[in-house]
């Protein structure tokens, strides 16, 4: 299948095997080089695959799809829908051939683009809303995609240092707002600042955090400690929808360990870290802040989904967990 290109933050294709400085390593090295990075890439299928399982919205409709695909004989064998999924997107995906930048996003919205069942889970449409500073006219911009939002580290640091007070949710605000349209009134042309407005809640609303500075350990320390577990969609963006239920709590976050990807996730009460075969239990939140902390470990993708929906899938499921083996 065919990829649409994307609408927003595209990976730079590159069709020139890399790297170009080829001539200071000997083959075997840039074999290596590329098996590394394959097994980064491969790190970082699985453990989106690993948090979109912790996602209840998410799952539900996903095992019915997964019934509905997978031919019957093959369903006979015990294989694992995590692993289906996992072989599936890794034959299907056009993957990218350099770890620039936040793979994990890069890859995220590679996947829901490329199964579209599963984007209407994610996707933020919001319409920019002003009424014009100079001329007065009321303002409104075309619909807007997107699979929530995109941060820099750094500025989450920067805007704590500067108003200790903000709350992360107003940190989030404050850098989203930082947008300027133009007024579209012949004539008049003042950039404006906007408000954008949300019409519809997502399931599940996504924060990408860009690490560009190769951040310490007490950096990342400094920077996860400003999240928050829980955040309101109204204290970011103006809702227009008639659902009271506007809260989102973090269910699972893929985080970068050295050249490996893991999934930290909550479930029962407590965090839980998945690495390639095993699971550790961590604790609290700060916990796991104190875990990033220790082994430089940094969240690129969180996923916080609608707390209403996160409760009920757990009455709904809250007997069979129990059932469940460790
Ligand atoms: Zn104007």
């Amino acid at each position: 299948m065919d990829m649409e290109p994307s609408n927003d933050q595209e990976v730079e294709e590159i069709d020139e095997t890399y790297p170009d400085d080829a001539d200071s390593e000997t083959e075997d090295e840039a074999d290596e080089s590329i098996s590394n990075i394959k097994a980064t890439i491969g790190s970082a299928i699985a453990m989106i695959i690993k948090s979109l399982w912790k996602l209840g919205a998410f799952l539900s409709d996903l095992l019915q799809d997964y019934v509905r695909e997978v031919p019957e004989s093959d369903s006979e064998d015990e294989t694992d829908p995590q692993n289906f999924f996992y072989d599936y997107l890794l034959n299907d995906l056009n993957l990218p051939h350099s770890l620039e930048g936040n793979v994990t996003r890069d890859l995220f919205a590679k996947i829901v683009e490329h199964i579209p069942r599963w984007n209407s889970h994610f996707e933020v449409y919001s319409v920019a809303k002003k009424i014009c500073n100079r001329c007065k006219m009321n303002l409104e911009y075309p619909f807007a995609h997107s699979y929530g939002l995109n941060i820099v580290a750094d500025s989450l640091r920067v805007l704590k240092a500067a108003f200790m007070d903000f709350t992360f949710e107003t940190i989030l605000k404050v850098i989203r707002i930082h947008s300027k349209m133009l007024c579209n009134k012949e004539g008049c042309g003042k950039q404006n600042y906007v408000d954008s407005v949300i019409l519809k809640l997502p399931s599940v609303f996504t924060i990408a955090l860009e690490w560009e500075n190769n951040e310490t350990g007490e950096e990342i320390f400094e920077t996860a400690s400003i999240l928050e577990t829980e955040i309101d969609i109204t204290a970011m963006y103006k809702y227009e929808g008639d659902s009271t239920f506007t809260k989102y709590r973090l269910a699972s976050m893929v985080c970068l360990c050295g050249d490996r990807y893991n999934c930290v996730a909550y479930e029962r009460n407590r965090w839980v870290r998945y690495l390639s075969s095993e699971t550790q239990v961590i604790g609290d939140w700060d916990d796991v802040l104190s875990m990033f902390r220790n082994l430089n470990i940094r969240p690129e993708i969180l996923f916080y989904e609608n707390a209403m929906q996160r409760d009920h899938m757990f009455i709904a499921q809250g007997s069979e967990e129990s059932e469940e083996e460790e």
